[in-house]
């Protein structure tokens, strides 16, 4: 039943013929998790909350950072530093004090995943993680429970509802994680378009919980925002989904640990410690080589390095630069590790017939740097 100041505050909703009375009631009556409160997070529970969903939980261990801003707009500059979950609850419960938030500061885990997805109706997977998101996938099969995917990558978008009862999982999409992605930070994202798919996803979720339309299910959602163009996918379960066919996983998230974070899988001999960097440059005469965005490098970089960015490296604009330099060692680095790997692979390449060329690449990048050298201020 909706009371007075309810009826007051839904009445858009009330005059939809699909939505009516009984869609509001279902919305108050629905509990939705979502995780992360991010870029895809923050425009998710804005929506959900002004829509009158009546419990909303949010599971995000993360402090606010000033370079989150530019997307996650359920925070501002008044909450940089505190923890996310508890600035989206204050935002959020300004926005439609009628409903109930519930905050869970801590990581999403396979020890918590169950307990805490059995309180829910549905999950919105809005986390940056590909270990979390097999973790989502994971534990909504188990429970039976849908979970509204949506993820982002540079310009493109994707959404769906998954792991419903005859629906497929995200396992019968991808069964494992691909070797290596970049993260947000290594790839950049337009602002913008985490605020499309998180819209997108509430869109789902409300049309879900209020039994209206025709959701995403059985169907992949894709968007590309340099063309403005859409179109969806028929996707199908499959009887070999080591999750929803026959469950062959030994636990929850049974992947190896990629997350946005730390997408670097690669370990090679070819990877120098960043401890002994300096020394290796100056016995051998070595070469180190920023090959970050040129904005990264501007804001600061290692002593002595020149810079080329990836991008310009495997477009080849370097290539006879490179074989030039390879004569001597060369040390690449950027923010975690990542691109400079990428980079050593092209000049490999390159060099192939060239004979030898001693070439590293230094390990966990300027970031592990800072943590063991030296603490130097760098672009995240
Ligand atoms: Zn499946």
């Amino acid at each position: 039943m909706l009371n007075k100041e309810e009826i007051r505050r839904y009445s858009r909703h009330l005059k939809l013929d699909d939505f009516g009375l009984r869609g509001q009631e279902s919305l108050k009556s629905s509990k939705v998790l979502v995780i992360g409160a991010g870029g895809l997070g923050s425009p998710c529970l804005l929506y959900l909350a002004a829509a009158g969903v009546g419990t909303i939980g949010i599971i995000d261990a993360d402090t606010v950072d000033e370079s989150n801003l530019q997307r996650q707009i359920v925070h501002n500059t008044s909450t940089v530093g505190k923890l996310k979950v508890e600035s989206a609850a204050t935002t959020l419960s300004k926005l439609n004090p009628l409903i109930t938030i519930e905050t869970y500061a801590e990581f999403l885990s396979a020890d918590n995943a169950l307990d805490l997805f059995s309180q829910y109706d549905l999950i919105i997977d809005g986390c940056d993680s590909l270990a979390v998101r097999y973790l989502i996938n994971d534990a909504c099969v188990k429970l039976s429970k849908p979970f509204v995917y949506g993820s982002i990558y540079r310009f493109d978008g994707q959404i769906s509802i998954l792991a419903t009862e005859n629906g497929p999982c995200y396992r019968c999409l991808y069964p494992e994680p691909p070797e290596s992605i970049p993260s947000c930070s290594e790839a950049g994202v337009l602002g913008v378009l985490p605020g499309i798919i998180g819209v997108t996803q509430a869109t789902e979720a409300i049309k879900y919980l209020a039994g209206m339309g025709k959701p995403l299910v059985g169907q992949l959602l894709l968007m590309d925002a340099l063309t403005n163009e859409y179109s969806t996918l028929s996707i199908k379960k499959d009887p070999q989904c080591p999750a929803c066919g026959h469950w062959s996983l030994q636990h929850l998230g049974d992947t190896p640990d990629i997350s946005c974070e730390v997408a670097n899988p690669v370990k090679s001999d070819r990877e120098l410690e960043p401890a002994h960097v300096p020394r290796y440059i100056q016995d051998n005469g070595a070469v180190l080589i920023d090959v970050r965005h040129d904005y990264e490098f501007q804001y600061s970089s290692l002593p002595g390095a020149r810079h080329m960015s990836l991008a310009e490296i495997l477009a080849g604009k370097y290539d006879e630069e490179l074989l030039e330099l390879s004569k001597d060692p060369i040390v690449l680095y950027c923010l975690g590790g990542v691109r400079s790997m990428k980079a050593l692979n092209h000049i490999c390449k390159i060099s192939e017939d060239k004979g030898p060329v001693t070439i590293h690449s230094m390990s966990g990048g300027i970031k592990k740097w800072a943590k063991e050298v030296e603490s130097i201020e760098y672009f995240q």
